[in-house]
């Protein structure tokens, strides 16, 4: 159990059992990984666990695909890499090709790096270029209006724009200013009792609209949301008209629209892209994707630009000034593109369809009634189950309590062996702590049913 190798042509590289690596946890490593396969992980100790989040809603064809295998050999015995400032590559072509073909003509570039943060910090500096390419510029639009319950990433840029209280706690007096931020869209905590869905969309898009008259409108970039709120409150959709009503402020005002789709996008729940479903309904100006884009087999997210973005950097500048090393990588690009093939021919996203509503269905039969699952919700195969002290009064747990994270150590022990990806709520008592539940697309009923 201590012992770790990678076996490599006929010798045996050996790691010894004290850690070198920056671990989350310096205190005690974590469980070491041997093996992965379809949709289960094995580990050192012996353990097969069922991978019931794709580590993060990422592995979204499970492990040890070999369509991908043989893409990212073929690619490598092609080329490995080029400087994307030089030279373009045919895999980051092909990708980009895919992404935009699949935007029924809303997206006209997609712009490929390595991770959800890059992504989000790509789509800021998009946005902020966009305005001053207009002619004439506007050089006032620096800011953005995002949501209090939301994640958008770990860099300095991306976590500004998060509202996690928890992950921002350490660095709040460094972080972006030019950010404000509005109640996110969560009819399970926010939605008044005797309130109907429309009632409650207009009182979101009031706040908007005063946070936009508040900050000053003409000096807003953009309005920034995860069209399905992913690990800040647990999988949670809006209510119908939502989006559009956003949509609406920000053209009232001349702002951009910014969707996070790194978590909920790419087929995760039952559209390729979350704003193709009609639950939200409108197109983004600009799109952030990332985790199931390259389901896990090599890093890679992604931004995509619309034709009014595209169009004013190509009027006027005609770049994009923003770069990085390893942009459009062509490992990466080739491995996301057999992902999204494969998730393309083997009609996987309507597999998340059918699966998530056997899911939404079991959950519902057998945690309903139970005395501490306050909210069941969710969508495709993205599914939230929050936890609260009192059913009724809808209190949540004390976050220092770890109700999620004991749920989740529970979990990988034995019998259950299981991995569930554990949230916990915030100390202001606004969200409650919550498992998320996101398997592969290409699930089993019957690993639905153990999960
Ligand atoms: N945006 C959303 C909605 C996310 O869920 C995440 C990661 O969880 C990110 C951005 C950041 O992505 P990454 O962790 O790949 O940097």
């Amino acid at each position: 159990d201590s012992e770790h190798h990678i076996e490599h042509s006929n010798s045996v590289i050996k790691s010894t059992s004290k850690s070198s690596v920056l671990h989350r946890s310096l205190r005690s490593d974590p469980l070491r990984v041997v093996q992965a396969s379809g949709n289960y992980i094995e580990l050192s100790n012996g353990q097969r666990i069922l991978d019931a989040t794709g580590g993060a809603a990422v592995a979204c064809l499970g492990h040890g695909n070999k369509r991908v295998k043989q893409a990212i050999v073929q690619q490598m015995n092609e080329v490995s890499y080029c400087h994307s400032l030089f030279f373009a590559s045919s895999a980051a072509e092909l990708l980009a090709e895919e992404l935009i073909s699949s935007t029924n003509g809303h997206m006209a570039r997609a712009f490929i790096v390595s991770s959800g943060s890059e992504a989000m910090e790509a789509a800021m500096k998009l946005a902020r270029q966009y305005y001053t390419e207009l002619s004439p510029p506007q050089l006032q639009r620096t800011k953005f209006i995002a949501r209090k319950e939301s994640y958008h990433g770990t860099t300095l840029g991306a976590l500004s724009m998060s509202g996690h209280v928890g992950r921002r706690a350490l660095f709040e007096p460094t972080l972006l200013h030019n950010i404000s931020r509005v109640a996110a869209c969560n009819a399970y905590r926010g939605k008044r009792p005797d309130e109907r869905d429309d009632q409650y969309v207009a009182r979101l898009a009031q706040e908007l609209d005063g946070e936009f008259r508040r900050v000053g409108p003409d000096t807003v970039c953009a309005f920034v949301a995860e069209p399905v709120v992913g690990a800040a409150l647990g999988c949670v959709p809006p209510v119908p008209g939502y989006f559009a009503a956003m949509r609406a402020v920000c053209d009232k005002y001349g702002a951009l629209l910014i969707l996070d789709e790194v978590m909920c996008g790419m087929g995760r729940t039952g559209t390729l892209h979350a704003w193709q479903s009609p639950l939200i309904g409108v197109a983004p100006d600009i799109q952030t994707i990332g985790k199931g884009l390259g389901g896990g087999y090599t890093p890679v997210a992604g931004v995509l630009a619309n034709h009014r973005v595209v169009d004013a950097l190509r009027r006027n500048s005609g770049a994009f000034s923003h770069g990085q090393t390893y942009q459009g990588h062509p490992i990466a690009c080739r491995a996301a593109f057999e992902v999204q093939r494969c998730i393309r021919e083997d009609g996987l996203v309507a597999n998340v369809g059918r699966m998530g509503a056997l899911m939404e269905r079991l959950l519902r039969e057998r945690l309903e009634v139970h005395p501490h699952v306050g909210d069941i919700r969710g969508k495709g195969l993205f599914w939230g189950i929050e936890f609260v002290r009192d059913k009724r009064s809808k209190q949540p747990f004390d976050p220092k309590e770890g109700v999620a994270m004991s749920i989740h150590e529970l979990g990988m022990q034995r019998p259950y062996n299981i991995s569930l990806y554990p949230g916990s709520g915030s100390a202001d008592g606004t969200s409650g702590d919550h498992i998320l539940l996101a398997p592969a697309f290409n699930v089993s009923e019957s690993d639905v049913e153990l999960i």
